[in-house]
């Protein structure tokens, strides 16, 4: 029988002829004057959702952030037209309100709308305004999570987010205010007592005087420091440094954005877990802590 499909074909998205495999059975239908604000994840296209993949197969019109890579624009369906809304290359990024508005004009004028942001849409990426604006303008829309660069980008780079022998805790913190000062207003005291583990967004260039103020507020100049740039890219770059080095490290090492900075005992199981080095030869420990001895084994 010529057409039959074969039973072990995987048809990656929506309805498919019976006794074929779907990767996402009844994946939603993207309607004309919606705007879907979807998570493209941290840069390696492998990381998108099938509900970011779906989104990108059938919408009219993607408008799009400078995190977003080349690659995963490909996936959108042909014909479908790319605009660029971020900043890249220095030149200025539109205002945030222009970029609601056109979100707006589009859906009014009964296009798919796919508004594709770096990361997840609401961690850092002002995904919260752009979505209370189709509110307030009487637009449907559709939420689709992506992996955040500080979860997914620290996952590639080897460095757990959480590990039972260095932290039960985690934050999650922006280096950079709307208007690119330090967000002194931010409790670092607070932060630097109460949170072992501490993962900057945007903080590149304020990061010596965050480093000051971690440490003014008690935490060891030689806690470690890991730098992520372009991470899950083929271009992926960790630097391993401290608290009280960081800064000129960057310096010294021309050290680009965008990058994560990750501070705390969670760096040092890069050691154990830096799975892209292994791929290229690295060793790994696999007591990265100097546990051996000692571990509870409960
Ligand atoms: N919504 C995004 C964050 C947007 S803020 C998310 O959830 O990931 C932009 C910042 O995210 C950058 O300045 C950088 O600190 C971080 N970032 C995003 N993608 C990155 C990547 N691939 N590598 C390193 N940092 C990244």
């Amino acid at each position: 029988m010529p057409n039959q499909q074969k039973p072990s074909a995987i048809v990656p998205l929506g309805t498919a002829p019976s006794g074929v495999r779907t990767l996402l059975p009844n994946a939603p239908v993207f309607e004309p004057g919606w705007v879907w604000l979807v998570g493209a994840g941290p840069g390696d296209p492998g990381l998108l959702t099938l509900h970011a993949l779906n989104a990108l197969t059938q919408a009219d019109i993607v408008i799009y952030d400078a995190l977003v890579s080349e690659d995963i624009l490909a996936l959108a369906q042909p014909g479908a037209a790319l605009v660029y809304s971020g900043k890249r290359g220095g030149k200025p990024s539109p205002k945030q309100r222009s970029i609601s508005a056109k979100l707006i004009e589009e859906a009014r004028s009964g296009k798919r709308v796919l508004r594709l942001k770096g990361g997840d849409p609401f961690v850092f990426g002002r995904g919260g305004e752009e979505a209370l604006a189709l509110v307030e303008a009487g637009i449907p829309f559709r939420l689709v999570p992506g992996i955040s660069a500080g979860v997914g980008g620290l996952g590639y780079a080897g460095i757990p987010l959480t590990h039972r022998d260095t932290n039960h805790a985690v934050t999650f913190v922006t280096g950079h205010m709307a208007g690119g000062e330090v967000p002194e207003h931010l409790d670092w005291a607070s932060i630097a007592k109460g949170s072992p583990a501490i993962v900057l967004y945007m903080a590149l260039s304020h990061l010596g005087r965050i480093a000051e103020l971690l440490m003014e507020a008690g935490r060891d100049p030689h806690e470690p420091v890991a730098l992520v740039r372009n991470a899950t890219l083929n271009d992926q770059q960790v630097l391993e440094t401290n608290l009280a080095d960081a800064a000129a490290d960057v310096e010294a090492t021309g050290f680009k954005a965008p990058a994560l900075i990750v501070i705390g005992d969670i760096v040092r199981l890069r050691e154990g877990l830096d799975w892209m080095g292994a791929l290229e030869g690295r060793v790994l420990n696999p007591d990265p802590l100097g546990k051996a001895d000692t571990r509870d084994t409960a």
